[in-house]
């Protein structure tokens, strides 16, 4: 059977650190979907077509990825895809404990759901949507920080 995953986020926007956890999961499995919550408590800076259409342009090498915009649960979200599996990034011990009640949580609401979790690239550890804006908003670099590909786009946005 082939595996199909999803990979949630906020995406605003997306980081270096997203794509290396994306492309990870392309290569572990057959389909991955990049799934945009649409339904965020914070204000996002950028819209949910805005934020997939930066995914797209950033992920458009990897042919086995879906991106898709969601509202809603995402055990539900899951079950209507026919996806056991999400996939999450872990950074520092900071992550540690949102993301245990998340799994957990989902869990209870869908329990064929399991929770994978990547360890972060070194490299990326302290890198975050937030840390991004707020740089980007006191005019610093930010070129390493995002996809070169959508840089431009983010600066724009974000001045
Ligand atoms: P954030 O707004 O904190 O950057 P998102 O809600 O968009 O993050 O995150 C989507 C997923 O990507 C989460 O699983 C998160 O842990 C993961 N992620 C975000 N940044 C990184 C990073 N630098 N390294 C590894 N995983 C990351």
């Amino acid at each position: 059977m082939k595996t199909k995953v999803i990979c949630p986020g906020s995406f605003d926007p997306v980081t270096i650190g997203h794509i290396d956890i994306i492309s990870r999961a392309s290569g572990m499995f057959d389909h991955v979907i990049v799934a945009v919550l649409n339904n965020l408590v914070k204000n996002p800076s950028f819209t949910t077509d805005e934020r997939i259409a930066l995914l797209k342009q950033a992920t458009k090498e990897f042919d086995n990825v879906e991106i898709v915009g969601f509202d809603g649960l995402l055990a539900d979200y899951a079950k209507k895809r026919g996806v056991n599996v999400i996939v999450k990034g872990l950074r520092a011990v900071s992550d540690f404990e949102y993301e245990f009640q998340q799994a957990l949580t989902n869990k209870k609401l869908n329990p064929e759901l399991e929770t994978v979790f990547l360890t972060s690239n070194a490299e990326y550890m302290y890198l975050s949507s937030s840390m991004v804006k707020q740089v980007a908003s006191l005019g610093g670099d930010i070129s390493s920080f995002v996809p070169q590909c959508v840089h431009d786009i983010i600066i724009e946005r974000l001045k």
